[in-house]
């Protein structure tokens, strides 16, 4: 019965607290019914076809599919099981293949290619959007003529089998890892890991029926460990452990990673593009691979001889203190961080007490108030999955008008999906408000103790919070599908690393961290920690201009039937006696890549490079302008407010009043402009 189900019913915000795995597919059934109305009513409608009579109407067509969507992403990443899994599954094919119904139909597809190009610059973002959308499920080539129907067959048999195979490359990942767990039984061994480390490792022995610690190898954890563990051994074993996930029997991906890239490229050219990268830059701020190439190349460029200079000098400092003469990867974090601990006497631990969350949140509020005019005021009122999900209203300072409502779930659950995320709960409509949520896994502390956060997790909570606020203010625009961060990655993840920013600022980060006694951050810690962040930080730019590269080149050219995975990685990597420091995703374990058919970090993964450099050359312009100066807060209003609605690279450089540079990147990791020449 409909009342039975909350999601069939009226709701403004949704029943999260009475929802039931068994509610979804009835919702989605039903959604999926009023938009075949909806589909058949634009095909019908009298000629000629326009943009307002064809392209308006798509913009909502699958809104509500996609708010049943959104309600099942969030319950699913709150509470994983395999029934909800099942869902999962069944919920994604019944979308895919009202997609691909709606967007290879003959009708509806000739209706769009009549409609002449609008003057507004809008509409244009929005028909330029449902063009690519048009030839990605099939419907079109590149050059704009229709794809035949045996070429439509061809795209669907070529989809259905990516699915399997991103599937399986999935699926061997979570098997390998847990067949390659390390345990350990002398706690010896586990010396330098901090206590949370610990706690974990302990209860994934527990949770196998082992004595000790178990090590199931997760990339964050690993870069910690391979940073804080004392034993060489430990490191060498858990390095190796990690990078043998996915590239050993019976769970290797490397024939799934051939057969994945064959088929991205065929999909390609029978869309009429030379190869997967071109398809899938075409969207993008970059626009195309030359354009993302040319930053990844100066960067490397400058940042390969700092890094020489610190291999060297980490080197020395380790021959100095019993360490090996030659660093092995798994060496270098290590080594590296004690003697950036003594050169600029900077205690991360020492830091990380003048940042409890409750000082961190109240600081994220603050900065978000000053920068973008707005109030945060708890509501406890509204439904949620779990009691420590915190909901908070938010409103315009100056008119007091309501924007919108923010979901932050902090802690760690059993059963939440690992990692730190922003979800679009609710897109903004007639009847509903909008709804976004910052989500983290900082362990719960003890009853009645702060729990306490390292700076990079402060980081986290920062750039999770510029995707919140990109999500919550930008809505400025007329259509559904180009509010708040559904824009290209490259684009959106400017605005999550632009507030980044202030906890690295020294101004910025004074103003939020104090102690629970209220006592503020101690100059002499602030100084050290500012000094100490361009040590040794061109490598995190390396890895991951060597990932991208990777990417690229796996990417961007007809697969030899004879190439490996491992050959792309040699053909793509730094030809240089250090790259070996500067490796870190094998293919077979690159999920960004290979976890779902057309992934967007699939020649998409140098938008980790290009939105940084972006977003610390717009704070830099900001900065030198003054935070607190009356120009910037209407110009990152407008920047966030616009969602995705306008053309990437203008909205960018109105923001910034020009093109960004290399420059602030460069300087970020203590390269400034003489070394470069
Ligand atoms: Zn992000």
């Amino acid at each position: 019965m409909a009342s039975d189900n909350p999601l069939l019913g009226d709701y403004s915000i949704p029943p999260y607290d009475r929802i039931k795995p068994a509610h979804f597919l009835p919702a989605l059934d039903k959604a999926l019914e009023k938009a075949e109305k909806k589909f058949a009513a634009i095909k019908a409608d009298a000629p000629p076809a326009s943009f307002h009579n064809t392209v308006v109407p798509l913009d909502t067509l699958f809104s509500d599919i996609d708010q049943i969507g959104s309600i099942f992403s969030t319950c699913h990443n709150s509470r994983k099981s395999d029934e909800m899994e099942k869902i999962s599954v069944a919920l994604s094919t019944r979308i895919a293949a009202f997609a691909k119904k709606c967007f290879q139909d003959e009708q509806l597809g000739a209706r769009f290619q009549s409609i002449p190009m609008p003057a507004d610059a809008e509409d244009k973002v929005l028909l330029h959007k449902f063009a690519y959308r048009f030839k990605t499920e099939g419907a079109f080539k590149n050059d704009g003529s229709r794809l035949s129907a045996a070429g439509r067959k061809s795209l669907n048999r070529l989809d259905d089998r990516l699915i399997k195979l991103c599937a399986a490359f999935e699926g061997n990942l979570a098997k390998g890892a847990v067949r390659q767990a390390v345990p350990i039984t002398d706690m010896q061994e586990l010396k330098g890991l901090s206590d949370s480390m610990l706690s974990a490792f302990r209860k994934d022995a527990e949770e196998a029926g082992k004595e000790g610690w178990l090590i199931i190898p997760k990339r964050l954890q690993v870069e910690s460990l391979l940073e804080m563990a004392r034993s060489r051994d430990l490191r060498q074993r858990v390095f190796e452990a990690l990078n043998r996930i996915g590239a050993e029997e019976p769970c290797d991906n490397a024939p799934l990673v051939k057969e994945i890239l064959a088929l991205r490229h065929q999909r390609a050219q029978l869309l009429g593009y030379p190869d997967y990268a071109a398809y899938a830059l075409e969207p993008t701020m970059a626009g195309n691979l030359a354009r993302a190439q040319d930053l990844m190349d100066k960067v490397a460029k400058a940042a390969l001889p700092k890094f020489e200079r610190t291999v060297r000098e980490v080197c020395e400092y380790a021959g100095r203190h019993g360490g090996p003469h030659t660093l092995e990867p798994y060496d270098l974090p290590y080594w590296s961080s004690l003697c950036r601990e003594e050169k600029y006497g900077y205690d991360a631990r020492k830091l990380s007490e003048y940042l409890p969350l409750e000082n961190v949140i109240k600081g994220f509020f603050e900065t978000a108030s000053r920068t973008f005019g707005v109030t945060f005021s708890e509501n406890r009122s509204y439904p949620r999955l779990d009691s420590s999900v915190q909901t908070y209203d938010v409103h315009d300072s100056r008119t007091h008008s309501f924007i919108g409502i923010l979901y932050a779930d902090i802690y760690a659950r059993a059963e939440k999906t690992d990692g730190a995320w922003m979800d679009n709960l609710q897109a903004k409509s007639t009847d509903r408000p909008r709804i976004v949520s910052l989500n983290m896994n900082l362990p719960r502390p003890a009853p009645g103790k702060p729990a306490f956060l390292s700076i990079e997790e402060a980081e986290t909570l920062f750039h999770e919070g510029g995707h919140t606020m990109h999500g919550l203010l930008g809505t400025k625009t007329r259509y559904a599908c180009l509010q708040g961060t559904s824009g290209s990655s490259d684009y959106t993840e400017i605005h999550s690393n632009l507030m980044e920013n202030w906890v690295h600022d020294p101004q910025g980060l004074k103003s939020f961290a104090r102690n629970p006694a209220g006592e503020p951050v101690p100059d002499k810690l602030l100084a050290a920690f500012i000094e100490s962040g361009t040590f040794a930080a061109e490598r995190q730019k390396l890895l991951i201009i060597q990932n991208a590269r990777r990417d690229f080149l796996a990417h961007s050219q007809e697969p030899a039937p004879n190439q490996s995975a491992s050959d792309i990685e040699k053909a793509a990597d730094f030809d240089h006696p250090l790259a070996e420091h500067i490796r870190s995703y094998p293919l077979t374990r690159f999920s960004h890549l290979f976890s779902d058919p057309l992934s967007g970090y699939a020649a998409g993964y140098y938008g980790y490079l290009w939105s940084e450099a972006h977003a610390l050359t717009a704070f830099k312009t900001l900065n030198e302008e003054g935070l607190s100066s009356p120009q910037i807060a209407p110009r990152m209003a407008a920047f966030y407010g616009a969602g995705s609605s306008q053309e990437y690279n203008r909205c960018y450089e109105a923001l910034n009043g020009g093109p960004s540079t290399p420059q602030a990147l460069l300087e970020s990791i203590g390269i400034t402009a003489g070394e470069r020449d």
